[in-house]
């Protein structure tokens, strides 16, 4: 028997996103209870170093609007300009309140919050009127920006009696009558089932990065929400972008913060050449990702790579190299010990994960899968919405990197998506804290955990032949190697393909391990479901836009086409494939121009 819990809402997920969204009820409050399988602390925000953006102005002019420009023009104009508004406004008060709230930011010599540079950022730039330059924006503490923003809002969590439910797995979502009623749960710990029956759930589950081989995601980013959702019937917004970002360590794929060129880290190939400055003369490497990861290809093509199999290119943070190239913030000299005081985790990566010394010697980059600006479509204030006209799903929400609102369009800005949990969290906490004082309880079946029994129980009993890992390998190396930086329709079709026969293989599974307690096989194995419909969605997305915008780069089409594709996909679950639709993008201040740096 199922242990049953009744709250006003619930949060799916302990990242920033669930946390703002938690702790906004909480303090209201509201009886709110957040479902987690790692513990809060350990989700992915804790581990973004760059910073989070917001035009304070502190270290030179900057305003709202202008973040709000970049935004749209570095998503390469799909985002909804009415959501990137709300992003860049929220972003200033948003950031003073986790001051407020006790975040270590670091600080000016007079005592403000200081700030870096950071790709796709800038400022009209003085001498040369029509271009741009990169301006401070990013907020941090040290590299370790996110991992504050997790302390911070826990804490706050804590001090306003949220209810935590740890390393408990959300397995399904109660949706009866078009109504998000809860969702079922598995204690990790023991297996036991736990239905949580509530007026409104929040989705804040993050990524699903490891639909990929190389990323730089955690191995518990399975897009499990975003995948069930999905299976229940709600549409997937834009899928077919997915951002790489340009400076993974070799081969292991781990994050290099672009942080470390904001402090004037410089890109070479194997002639020496600083060849952004070719590709954007006026931004160089603080060009947007998907631009930069395209270049990196770029000069792998053409014979200019470096590192054992010449498919890489060198970053450079040496001192020397920085203070000769005058790339450091504002040009200014620097020193290895500033470097390490600014950048000490990142340097670190780069001592254990390439055994090398960064502060006398460059090391080899690669681009690697990083975020999805795709996701369960919402409206600005988190709401989930099911279709083309924006009906929404009442009692159900979005929040964070599960969720589309969007504000990323095609290409994500780096330090938008710490803002955006966070932005966007609080709203979707809010909007339901007005939901649940209007909306009446409403039952659910007695027989809600159904459908997660019969999948935990299928898999104990099945004796397939076919192994977990060995599919999960399968399907990451042909996203790596088909639905990557570049693509086109060839390969993209072969990719669908496999993934097809790897879902059929996935029905032939088995697990080892039949117990209740901790069972992590049984888990992973379930993750893996999740992450082949993921890929299934993103391939077919892929296949069917057919012009190159941000983040997706196609061979076959090579050229943005905002006749036919300035607007957004949505992918339905339809009979065992996939059934398209598409929203208009919301286009206010900015028109579509052509994007260069
Ligand atoms: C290495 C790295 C560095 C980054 N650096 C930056 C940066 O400097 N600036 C920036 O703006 N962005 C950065 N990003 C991106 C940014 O950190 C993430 O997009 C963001 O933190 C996602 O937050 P979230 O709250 O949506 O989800 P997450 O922080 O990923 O949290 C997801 C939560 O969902 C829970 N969960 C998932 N599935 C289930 C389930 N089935 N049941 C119960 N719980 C579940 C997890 O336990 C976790 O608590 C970085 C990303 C990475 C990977």
């Amino acid at each position: 028997m199922a242990t049953l819990h009744k709250y006003d809402a619930v949060v799916v997920g302990a990242g920033g996103a669930g946390l703002w969204a938690s702790f906004e009820l909480a303090r209201a409050g509201v009886n709110c209870a957040v479902i987690t399988k790692l513990y809060p602390t350990r989700s992915h925000t804790g581990t973004a170093q760059g910073g989070i953006a917001a035009a304070l102005g502190n270290m030179e002019e900057d305003h709202p609007e202008w973040h709000m420009y970049d935004t749209v023009k570095g998503g390469d104009y799909l985002v909804d300009q009415d959501a990137a508004e709300i992003l860049a406004d929220e972003a200033v008060v948003t950031v003073i309140e986790l001051e407020h709230l006790g975040l270590p930011f670091d600080r000016t010599p007079d005592g403000k919050i200081e700030q870096r540079r950071f790709g796709g950022h800038s400022k009209p730039d003085p001498n040369n009127p029509g271009k741009r330059i990169p301006v401070m924006r990013s907020c941090k503490s040290s590299d370790r920006t996110g991992h504050m923003i997790l302390q911070t809002l826990y804490q706050q969590n804590v001090k306003h009696n949220t209810t935590f439910f740890n390393e408990f797995q959300v397995l399904d979502l109660i949706i009866q009558d078009g109504e998000c009623r809860g969702c079922v749960a598995i204690e990790i710990a023991t297996g036991e089932i736990h239905i949580f029956h509530a007026k409104a759930v929040i989705l804040a589950t993050g990524g699903f990065g490891k639909i990929f081989k190389v990323t730089s995601n955690a191995h518990s980013l399975t897009g499990d929400l975003v995948a069930l959702a999905w299976r229940r019937g709600i549409p997937l917004e834009d899928m077919e972008f997915f951002q790489f970002h340009p400076t993974g360590v070799y081969e292991k794929g781990i994050l290099i913060s672009e942080a470390a060129r904001g402090e004037g880290g410089i890109l070479f190939n194997a002639h020496g050449e600083r060849f952004m400055e070719r590709h954007a003369p006026s931004m160089k490497e603080l060009a947007p990702r998907d631009m930069i990861s395209r270049y990196i290809f770029e000069e792998v093509r053409a014979g200019n790579g470096v590192g054992p199999h010449k498919d890489a290119v060198w970053l450079d943070v040496r001192p020397e190299t920085i203070n000769h190239y005058k790339s450091a913030p504002g040009g200014r000299h620097v020193t290895a010990h500033q470097l390490e005081a600014s950048l000490p985790d990142i340097l670190e990566f780069v001592r254990l994960y390439e055994g090398l010394e960064p502060m006398k010697e460059m090391f080899l980059i690669q681009p690697t899968a990083h975020y999805a600006m795709g996701g369960i479509p919402t409206d600005l204030n988190g709401r989930v919405i099911n279709d083309e006209k924006n009906s929404v799903v009442k009692g159900l929400y979005a929040a964070g990197e599960c969720a589309c609102v969007s504000v990323h369009g095609a290409n994500r800005l780096g330090t938008n998506s710490l803002i955006d949990i966070l932005v966007f969290g609080r709203r979707s906490g809010l909007d339901a804290e007005r939901y649940i004082k209007e909306a009446a309880w409403s039952d659910i079946s007695p027989k809600a955990d159904e459908f997660a029994i019969s999948q935990i129980e299928g898999l104990k009993n099945a004796n397939g032949k076919e192994s977990v890992a060995d599919i999960r390998k399968k399907m990451q190396a042909t996203m790596d190697k088909q639905v990557g930086v570049f693509r086109n329709g060839q390969d993209m079709k072969a990719a669908i393909g496999t993934i097809n026969d790897l879902r059929e293989a996935y029905q032939e599974i088995s697990i080892m391990d039949k117990g209740s307690r901790f069972n992590t096989d049984l888990l992973e194995a379930l993750e893996l479901g999740y992450l082949l419909d993921l890929a299934y969605v993103t391939a077919t997305s892929a296949l069917n836009r057919t012009e190159s915008r941000g983040g997706h780069a196609r061979e076959d089409f090579p050229i943005r086409d905002d006749v036919n594709w300035l607007k957004h996909t949505l992918a339905y679950k339809s009979n065992g494939g996939v059934e398209f639709k598409y929203k208009p993008v919301t286009i206010t201040k900015y028109q579509p121009e052509e994007r260069n740096y």
